[in-house]
């Protein structure tokens, strides 16, 4: 039993079930025992990996895309490069040094990193620790200013709740006690304003998720990238709209129950990109885009010729396998896909159309 599994057990005793959207809150953010807050979950020591940490041709790609976008819209100066959840800053250290090469880029930019975690705000520190950055605890603080943001499994951390159909009404799930045990269930039938709109395409039986956090931050960054310009590269596991049970454990990169050692796993569910093009209006938004086609029109093909160059035996092998890791359909390149923001009037970065 977790020392996160005493604290809800009493306060679900004392309070009654909690929504999945407060159980995920507790479980990655708690400030004593939630697992981004007490951890550094990332790498072959930790419960998972992520792109950037597969390989820098990801975050060299992206940071050009973002730096080409801001050439063509006219070069803005100063503007806010910023990232949402840093996790431990190699993605923004590969985007800067990636930009080195393009003039007046970096003079430019004001380097702004959204972060909920203590730890890694550290682990972001000393990455970065040749820049001068800026932390935030929401998007709410970034300054007025072009913005030219980017957002790698940020929005499937976001807490989320999830309801299944039955009639004309819904049941939320909830996290209650059974047999003295944290165990999920689903509260009784009732209308739901924030999925009314899903009874047109579900069913009886259907389960679809909402994740509000995720729509206002979409609705802050849209509001930005519409007033003052930029664009915003928003990557992540998910699809155009949600359905099924998208909740998920892993736990030393196996899948676990999120129900059985809360603070101790990584919960996440997939984002629901069309909520969040949605909210982003007035800003506009790009087709979705699968992460492998995304990057094989940016040019990683060549850039994984040119790194593979200087390479050879066991580190040639690993580069082989992380190229492919990052594009391969039966890998991350068509779960994973990348939405853009960007303001009316430009076109939208590099490698993806509307
Ligand atoms: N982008 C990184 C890390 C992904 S893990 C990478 O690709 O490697 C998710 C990141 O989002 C972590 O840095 C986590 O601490 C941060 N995070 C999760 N929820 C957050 C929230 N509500 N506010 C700010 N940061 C959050």
């Amino acid at each position: 039993m977790t020392a996160l599994a005493e604290v809800l057990k009493r306060q679900i005793a004392a309070t009654g079930p909690l929504t999945l959207a407060d159980y995920m809150t507790a479980c990655l953010m708690h400030p004593d025992h939630g697992y981004y807050t007490t951890r550094d979950p990332l790498g072959a020591a930790g419960d998972f990996t992520t792109a950037p940490e597969i390989s820098q041709m990801f975050g060299e790609l992206l940071g050009l895309c973002l730096a080409q976008g801001w050439l063509d819209q006219g070069a803005p100066d100063p503007f806010t490069l910023a990232e949402l959840g840093p996790g431990r800053g190699t993605l923004m250290a590969d985007v800067l040094r990636a930009t080195r090469a393009v003039p007046g880029f970096q003079d430019a930019a004001e380097i702004h990193l959204v972060e909920a975690s203590p730890t890694l705000r550290k682990e972001q520190a000393k990455r970065l620790s040749d820049h001068h950055a800026h932390w935030h605890d929401t998007v709410d603080t970034l300054p007025d200013a072009p913005l030219f943001l980017i957002a790698n499994e940020f929005f499937d951390a976001l807490p989320i709740r999830q309801f299944t159909r039955h009639g004309n009404g819904w049941r939320e799930c909830v996290v209650g006690l059974a047999e003295g045990r944290l165990a999920p269930g689903l509260t009784d039938t009732a209308p739901q304003d924030v999925v009314r709109h899903r009874l047109e395409d579900t069913r009886d039986g259907d389960i679809v998720e909402t994740c509000a956090p995720a729509q206002g931050i979409a609705a802050t960054l849209g509001a930005r990238i519409a007033r003052f310009g930029g664009a915003a590269l928003l990557i992540d596991y998910g699809d155009w709209r949600s359905k099924g049970d998208t909740l998920q454990a892993l736990e030393n990169h196996a899948p676990a129950d999120p129900f059985a050692h809360p603070g101790q796993a990584d919960l996440t569910a997939h984002v629901d990109f069309e909520a969040i093009a949605c909210a982003a209006a007035p800003a506009r938004h790009s087709r979705l885009t699968p992460q492998g086609v995304f990057l094989e029109r940016l040019g990683i093909v060549r850039r994984a010729q040119a790194l593979a160059g200087n390479l050879s035996g066991a580190a040639l092998q690993s580069h082989i396998t992380a190229h492919r890791r990052l594009t391969h359909p039966s890998e991350m390149g068509s779960l994973f896909k990348i939405l853009a923001l960007f303001p009316e009037g430009a076109s939208p970065p590099p490698g993806l159309d509307t």
